[in-house]
């Protein structure tokens, strides 16, 4: 008997190995099986498949078949080869993506678990959510998604709650998917005070045996499940599943971009819910382009919430133009008066601030002010940082860091300037400006120590911080009842990046920062621009998805963009710079032979060098009605058309599927 086995490594194909005689009678699909591949390397495989063969080739023997069950489903393998086509990602990316290190080490460890006992708490819902929430179960008869559009704080997470206890009365397992830093502890405490043991929870920051530990917990499927996690719990080996939540859907995290498999979480849901006959929630208050189209032209159900719990009326939004500000000389450091005097009226109420900036450090450059040189990262095409604090200057790409000595290395100047500002920047102005309060910040700097982000949301909670500054940390999730204010610092850089979604993405940044004032009562929000007559900005203060979204659909028609075409980018990368170009550009040009998408490009990314190596990218555009397997087929023959090319064989190339 032969086996193919999938090995943990990025490689194209899978392996066949002869079973010894004495392994048959034990081994099956889904196993572990220890494998020599390469010079002696040990490696722990998954059988994919078992078949019978005439003739022995020369196959190398499996040394050892490890486990007495399956690990991995067969709806895993499945899905495994699903995504492995869908996002042109090898077998063996997957495999290691979704297998906890420990089980593809066969470190089994046993975990302690501190099982919480259910008191089922769970809230009544009002009537407004009453009917949303069976509207929703209606809607799950036609459709196998829904998209559920309530505003900040109007309860969706008692509405997924009731969904799950649903699910669970069904005998079904339930999966709710958070964004990376939406699992926040007030929302695990809540909880785990309403699923107690039943609830799983599985991130990136737990251990590896606790990964294993949900793992087999799964397998077993002694009892129905909650799984609370991010965007690798699509991966686990669910038996009976029900119910998928999609918290905060529009969020980012969702798509892994960086490494492959490049996977976008809600495919993979959209997959996996296929398979099981499972129904899929998403929510948000700001429903992502996509899915708001797919609710718009009835692929999905569209379910609203649209009233605050309470009745709390949503913040007043006030814009303040810092470009009249500047010319005025209303400002102090990068606080208008305007700010100054809203934060003051909020703190003199004996209510918190939460003030925003979209970077951390102290200022984002310095630059000369004689010949305008700037430090820049000797690994990468990008300013360094000015971290004031450990006075030293940081590249947030690579993470080189040097100390700081304020000299031009071309002039010879001393004393460069500041150039834009972070966080650091900001925490140290509003202390200046409001001495006799306690000011502190939250970003990842901030949170680099162990436990310091629950101790300062902590703090923050119990009113020892009255005014807190942060990065997207603080946009997400966090529910304080005592936020009489939430500002914004510089709206325009939220804006300006080079990336048909930057819009999409500011637009969400800035309502989610205002849903995290007055949720006890009526709060209010600041908005510094230097382009107040933006529309964007405008529908943003009055709450104006609709029109909003109309907005964004009309460029994306113009221009070609999702939800009206697929993007996939194919990155090259290479350390020299004019190869790499030349490359990118034959590449581009066979591509071009096909006339089944659009090939953009080659273009630098907005960041051409990366750790020593220069990058260019080709977008594709593709027509909605091609099929994704025809595409990649396309895409693979034109890569192999160029590795036949001379010098172009082991040019880095990577795939990024619906970016
Ligand atoms: P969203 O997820 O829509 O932003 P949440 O679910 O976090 O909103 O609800 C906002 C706040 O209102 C939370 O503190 C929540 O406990 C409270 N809340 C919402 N619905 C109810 C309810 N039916 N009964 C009691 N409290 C509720
Ligand atoms: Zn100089
Ligand atoms: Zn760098």
């Amino acid at each position: 008997m032969l086996a193919e086995i999938i090995l943990p490594l990025p490689l194209a194909q899978t392996y066949t190995y002869i079973v010894p005689q004495e392994f048959e009678p034990q081994i099956s699909v889904g196993q572990r099986v220890a494998v020599n591949f390469g010079a002696k390397k040990i490696y722990i495989g998954i059988v994919l498949r078992l078949f019978e063969c005439g003739i022995e080739k020369k196959y190398k023997n499996i040394l050892q078949v490890l486990d007495n069950e399956p690990i991995i489903t067969e709806q895993q393998l499945k899905l495994w080869q699903t995504l492995s086509e869908y996002y042109c990602a090898p077998l063996g990316d997957i495999y290691t993506a979704a297998v906890p290190a420990d089980l593809r080490k066969d470190k089994r460890v046993k975990s302690r678990s501190k099982p919480i006992k259910a008191d089922c708490e769970a809230k009544i819902l009002t009537e407004q959510q009453t009917e949303t929430y069976q509207k929703i179960l209606e809607l799950f008869k036609e459709k196998s998604t829904v998209l559920l559009h309530g505003i900040t704080s109007s309860g969706k997470t008692e509405i997924y709650i009731q969904l799950i206890i649903n699910a669970l009365q069904q005998e079904k397992n339930a999966l709710f998917l958070t964004p990376e830093i939406g699992l926040t502890s007030q929302l695990m405490e809540r909880l785990q005070r309403i699923f107690g043991e039943k609830l799983l929870v599985y991130h990136s920051k737990i251990t590896d045996s606790q990964r294993v530990k949900v793992w087999e917990t799964l397998l077993q499927n002694t009892e129905n499940k909650v799984v609370i996690g991010t965007r690798s719990s699509v991966f686990l080996p669910f038996k009976n599943l029900g119910l998928i939540v999609i918290d905060e859907e529009h969020d980012p995290s969702f798509k892994q971009s960086d490494a492959s498999p490049r996977y976008n979480a809600k495919s993979v849901a959209g997959f996996l819910a296929k398979d099981f006959g499972a129904k899929i929630l998403l929510g948000s208050a700001t429903p992502s382009v996509e899915s708001y189209s797919n609710a718009q032209f009835g692929k999905y159900g569209l379910a609203m919430l649209e009233t605050r719990y309470n009745d709390i009326q949503l913040p007043e939004i006030q814009l303040i133009d810092t470009k009249e500000s500047y010319r005025k000389k209303r400002m102090k450091g990068h606080f208008s008066l305007e700010l100054i005097d809203v934060i003051s009226e909020t703190l003199a109420k004996k209510e918190q601030v939460i003030l925003f900036q979209n970077r951390r450090g102290f200022s984002l450059a310095l630059e000369c002010p004689e010949c305008g040189w700037v430090q820049k990262c000797k690994n990468c095409d990008v300013p360094l940082t000015y971290h004031r604090l450990s006075n030293s200057l940081s590249c947030h790409y690579c993470g080189y860091t040097v100390g700081n000595q304020r000299f031009c290395r071309e002039c010879g100047c001393v004393g460069l300037t500041d150039k834009g500002f972070g966080t650091e920047q900001v925490q140290s102005e509003a202390q200046l400006l409001f001495p006799n309060f306690k000011v502190a910040r939250l970003d990842s700097d901030a949170a680099k120590k162990k436990n310091s982000f629950a101790e300062i949301i902590a703090t923050f909670e119990h009113k020892n911080i009255d005014i807190l500054v942060g990065t997207q940390i603080v946009s997400k999730g966090i529910d304080f009842s005592n936020v009489g204010l939430a500002a914004i610092l510089n709206a325009d850089n939220l804006m300006n990046f080079p990336d048909f979604r930057a819009h999409e993405n500011a637009f969400q940044t800035l309502v989610q920062i205002s849903g995290r004032a007055g949720r006890q009562e009526r709060g209010k929000v600041a908005v510094q621009t230097f382009s107040p007559d933006l529309p964007l900005l405008n529908f943003v203060c009055s709450n104006d998805y609709p029109n909003f979204f109309k907005a964004q659909m009309a460029e994306r028609h113009l221009f070609n963009y999702p939800p009206y075409c697929r993007l996939t980018k194919i990155s090259l990368k290479h350390k020299d710079k004019d190869f790499v170009r030349s490359a990118a550009e034959k590449l581009a040009e066979i591509l071009r032979e096909n006339a089944d998408f659009s090939v953009l490009g080659p273009d630098n990314p907005p960041v051409e060098k990366v750790q020593f190596l220069f990058y260019r990218d080709i977008l594709l555009k593709i027509s909605n009605l091609i099929s994704y397997k025809k595409v990649n087929a396309e895409i693979f023959n034109a890569i192999a058309k160029f590795r036949q090319i001379p010098g172009y064989k082991y040019v880095m190339i990577s795939i990024n599927v619906d970016v």
